[in-house]
């Protein structure tokens, strides 16, 4: 957290529609750095905590608005061709009611600034998300299936019932920041007074404190515990793909909320089929005589083997699609995709005597001229 939350102190809201260049001090082409130039000058001037004069506050807000805006490449072409009917809503009129418009004050000044720690603060820590890597098959990953596992994570002390406090015993409020979870600090700064909020030391923000920790876990509240799960796991599901249980990852120290355990889906492939999404894909090969000839091949299905007829002239690269027998879609239940079969057209490489005697009266035949249909090479080299 470094330097911590800072807040400034004591600033009302008020309403202007004057222009931001001219609230600035800037031309409408000042760059990025004029504009951060132009701000920090004007206020350090205006900072109410600083001037003295009645109208400083009205005066720092507008400036400050201005600079939220100007200096936000996005907002800053939307004010360019709307005015401020295209930013209002931002930090325009009522951005100021929260502290969240003055971090960014911050943040050009020190580098970051207000941080997450103040969403927590007075409360216990929630405890860590977890990932379960688990293996399913092809078949599982398409057609579904519940799983259970394993695993080993931190649960509430069976001792303390994740106090952390010695049996018999309760934590007590923390005397450094009576439960409040958080310290502040003032300082002065070129801009005024400003208070450093930072989480308490003593309790770590927790706002209570043990005073004899538990025996079992040592004041933690928590210990490891072996745990089994059932998973449902949705049809459809593919690799890399993560399934979310909330509240069943780690609890958070003296009773702390639970982190999200995440399963995270690996997916063994398939023998023969490919899946892209929700498409399956199939290269079938045939022979030049099946492809010009025509047959029926054995498929591969999720659903099992299918016969799938290959029309006689079939060309190599030819796609046949089995509507339907693809992957079911995860989120639109009922539609499922396609399997696609890629039709390869194989080219012998050895060849019987007949075999050769034969394509060669083909070639013959169909008046194509072949280099060694009479069989020679082959033979020669005793590939025949
Ligand atoms: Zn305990």
């Amino acid at each position: 957290m470094g330097i911590g939350l800072y807040r400034i102190l004591h600033v009302r809201m008020a309403t202007t529609e004057r222009d931001l260049y001219l609230i600035l001090g800037v031309e409408r082409t000042a760059s990025d750095a004029e504009i951060k130039r132009a701000f920090r000058k004007l206020a350090q001037q205006w900072h109410p905590d600083v001037n003295t004069d009645p109208a400083a506050q009205e005066r720092f807000k507008e400036i400050n608005e201005a600079y939220q805006i100007l200096s936000d490449p996005e907002r800053r072409s939307r004010y360019d061709t709307f005015g401020r009917a295209g930013v209002d809503g931002g930090t325009g009129a009522g951005g100021f009611e929260g502290f969240g418009g003055f971090s960014d004050i911050f943040d050009a000044f020190f580098g970051g600034g207000a941080g997450a720690a103040s969403a927590r603060r007075g409360r216990p820590q929630p405890g860590a998300d977890l990932r379960y890597d688990l293996r399913i098959t092809f078949d599982e990953a398409v057609k579904g299936s519940e799983k259970e596992i394993e695993f080993s994570v931190l649960q509430p002390c069976e001792t303390c019932h994740g106090s952390g406090a010695k049996e018999g015993t309760e934590p007590i409020t923390c005397p450094q920041c009576n439960g409040r979870g958080e310290v502040r600090s003032v300082r002065q700064t070129m801009l005024g007074q400003m208070v450093n909020v930072s989480a308490c030391p003593r309790c770590r923000g927790e706002g209570k404190v043990i005073e004899s920790a538990c025996e079992t876990c040592r004041g933690d509240g928590r210990t490891e515990r072996k745990r089994t799960l059932r998973v449902t796991i949705p049809a459809g599901i593919d690799e890399g793909h993560q399934i979310r249980l909330s509240n069943e990852g780690e609890v958070g120290p003296r009773g702390g909320p639970a982190g999200s355990l995440y399963v995270a889906v690996h997916v063994q492939p398939h023998a023969s089929l490919v899946r892209e999404g929700t498409e399956l894909f199939y290269e079938a090969k045939v022979s030049i005589a099946q492809a010009a000839l025509g047959t029926r091949i054995t498929v591969p299905t999720v659903d099992g083997e299918e016969e799938v007829e290959i029309k006689p002239g079939t060309q190599p690269d030819t796609e046949i699609r089995l509507r339907g027998k693809g992957v079911p879609h995860l989120r639109r239940v009922g539609q499922r995709g396609d399997l696609h079969v890629l039709v390869d057209v194989v080219v012998p490489t050895k060849l019987s005597k007949k075999a050769r005697e034969l394509l060669a009266a083909y070639a013959e035949e169909s008046g194509e001229s072949v280099e060694h249909g009479g069989g020679g090479l082959l033979e020669k080299l005793g590939l025949g």
